[in-house]
């Protein structure tokens, strides 16, 4: 088992931008958990069938062959990664995220993803469910109107009071859901980057990890 950083927190918190900065920085492989879930939605609506359909899209879960190649997401060898990033697959993505079967299959291929080697795995459930132990865990947050304020700057298309509201409905589903909702480990690290460039959090969190990972030295 490599060493694994886990990084947890809401929509919008900055999760994937701190999360990649800091792979490339510690040369750790990245892996961007919330896009396995936008994979099962994305071949569940395809498929046009109903993401609250518990066992066919537990069946899809199952079957999937997803690989994260670099900055890329593949569905069965096919690349979708553009596909994913609509607000109706995001909306998808938290209502399938609530069923258990998928779930169960999509922890296994994370786990799998990161055997021997050391990962930083950003999601939800990261820190609490699919790894547990490891060293070193982080709940990325930031204030509501700032994360809707980023997730806008993604889909200048979109009203803000749409995006707002969208926001705010996938993080109540996402922490309210009887599985393995989003939540706070008890020995994860609280960061609120609120005001904060990508360059302040990354440093902040760089400064933990030689605080408790590399014991004041640089990684590498
Ligand atoms: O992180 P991202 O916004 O891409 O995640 C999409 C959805 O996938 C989240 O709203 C959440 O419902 C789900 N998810 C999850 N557990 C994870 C990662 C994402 O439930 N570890």
């Amino acid at each position: 088992m490599g060493l694994i950083i886990a990084i947890d927190g809401p929509a919008g918190a900055g999760k994937s931008t701190i999360a990649r900065r800091l792979a490339k920085r510690l040369g750790f492989t990245y892996i961007d958990s919330g896009a396995m879930y936008r994979v099962v939605a994305l071949w569940a609506r395809r498929q046009n069938t109903d993401f609250d359909d518990l066992h066919r899209v537990g069946q899809l879960a199952e079957a999937a062959s997803i690989d994260l190649i670099d900055d890329r997401v593949l569905l069965n060898a096919e690349d979708v990664s553009d596909a994913l990033r609509t607000p109706e697959i995001a909306q998808g993505a938290s209502r399938v995220a609530a069923n258990p079967q998928v779930r169960r299959a999509l922890v296994a291929k994370q786990r799998a993803i990161a055997e021997g080697r050391n990962v930083i795995m950003e999601g939800r459930d990261i820190g609490t469910v699919v790894f547990p132990e490891a060293q070193l865990k982080i709940y990325l947050d930031a204030r509501a109107e700032e994360r809707v304020r980023r997730r806008s700057a993604d889909h200048p298309e979109a009203p803000v009071a749409h995006v707002a509201a969208e926001l705010a409905d996938r993080d109540h589903r996402d922490q309210t859901r009887q599985e393995s909702p989003l939540t706070q480990a008890p020995d994860a690290v609280y960061l609120d980057s609120t005001g904060l460039s990508p360059e302040a959090v990354e440093d902040a969190i760089l400064k933990i990890v030689r605080a408790r990972l590399t014991n004041g030295k640089e990684f590498q």
